[in-house]
């Protein structure tokens, strides 16, 4: 059957329609689920009997099942839920001066084959549907309930390419986003993706505020290819030019995401090249140092050779950040969301 949390209030609106139910019933129904966040038709007080009996008939409306939760020593929380069909999906609450931050997954493993992440290690079991990445946030939403605490930001830079699953993402921040929904606005919303350009140049169309941010992660195509295969399909001319596209047509600052990998990409010719990339760009890069997965050889920076990075970086003028970790003890950190059942 069906999630209720499959649509999108417009949907909700349209299905209402069809089934000569008043339309204008969908955003009390919405607010039922988002804002008190019930999970059960019956207690929608406002909604007809006949209503909810309609609903329960042609929707499920169960909450994830919480499999796992581990709080780090920085009060980072990781989830394990559990889909019906029995995947497992990881998301992390962080915590930060700005506010509750969740990272969502969008998909079941990863095609994407990054040579240094963890996600990966498990191919793309499938894509998840729109009800089950909105679910990820709410049922983060509903441990904060416990705290009269609200989430205030999203990222969907968890397990899995969000743009490989770009309409489900799509609908699941729309839900997200609806004022009616969870009501987080879209300029707290970042997506993530490591360069599939073609959903860059449809995202770039669809005039939403939601945060772009790239993972670069190597500013040559001969490295970039060695570490994300990604870029044999789309390399960085063609990733550059989509990317220029985008800030034509949206006034929005874009993010680039840089791993920090010891003696890999941390070299000073590399720092000249990123300047080169960025020049000019609306853009800032974000330096991530890596967290150790303990299938792969990498390892991060020095604290000392990243520092003399973002000082180079800072030289040539290029807006950048250096990324504080989060939850490194639990296995919650950037990068770190393996499929548990693996193991
Ligand atoms: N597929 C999307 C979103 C998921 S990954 C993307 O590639 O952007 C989110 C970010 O974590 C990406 O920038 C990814 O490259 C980075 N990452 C992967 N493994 C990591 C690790 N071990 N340490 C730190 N960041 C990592």
């Amino acid at each position: 059957m069906k999630s209720i949390y499959d649509l999108s209030l417009n949907d909700l609106e349209n299905y209402l329609l069809e089934n000569g139910i008043k339309p204008f019933h969908g955003k009390q129904i919405f607010k039922w689920l988002y804002h008190r966040r019930i999970d059960s038709f019956s207690l929608m007080s406002d909604i007809s009997k006949k209503t909810i009996e309609k609903l329960e008939n042609d929707f499920e409306i169960a909450p994830l099942i919480i499999r796992d939760m581990q709080v780090s020593r920085d009060g980072t929380r990781k989830y394990l839920f559990e889909m019906s069909d029995g995947a497992l999906v990881e998301s992390v609450l962080m915590i930060f001066d700005y506010g509750y931050s969740a990272c969502l997954s969008s998909q079941v493993g990863c095609n994407m084959g990054c040579s240094f992440c963890a996600s990966g290690l498990l191919k793309k079991q499938r894509d998840l549907l729109p009800s089950e990445i909105v679910r990820q946030a709410l049922m983060i939403q509903k441990d904060l309930d416990k705290e009269e605490k609200r989430l205030g930001n999203i990222v969907v830079m968890g397990t899995g390419e969000p743009f490989d699953n770009y309409d489900n993402v799509m609908k699941a921040m729309n839900i997200i986003n609806d004022p009616n929904g969870l009501e987080i606005g879209a300029r707290h919303i970042s997506i993530s993706t490591c360069g599939l350009v073609p959903m860059i140049e449809r995202f770039s169309h669809e005039n939403l505020q939601y945060n772009l941010a790239i993972s670069l992660h190597a500013p040559n195509d001969e490295l970039r290819s060695k570490l994300m295969p990604v870029n044999k399909a789309y390399p960085l001319e063609q990733l550059m030019k989509a990317l220029k596209g985008y800030s034509e047509l949206n006034n929005r600052r874009l993010t680039f995401e840089y791993l920090l990998l010891k003696g890999i990409n941390d070299r000073p010719e590399h720092a000249d090249q990123i300047a080169k990339l960025l020049r000019g760009m609306n853009a800032y890069i974000n330096l991530i140092p890596y967290n150790p997965v303990s299938e792969k050889d990498f390892e991060t920076s020095s604290d000392e050779n990243a520092l003399r990075f973002y000082d180079l970086l800072k030289k040539r003028n290029i807006a950048v950040t250096l990324r504080q970790k989060k939850g490194d003890d639990i296995d919650a950190a950037c990068g770190q969301l393996r499929a548990n059942h693996l193991q």
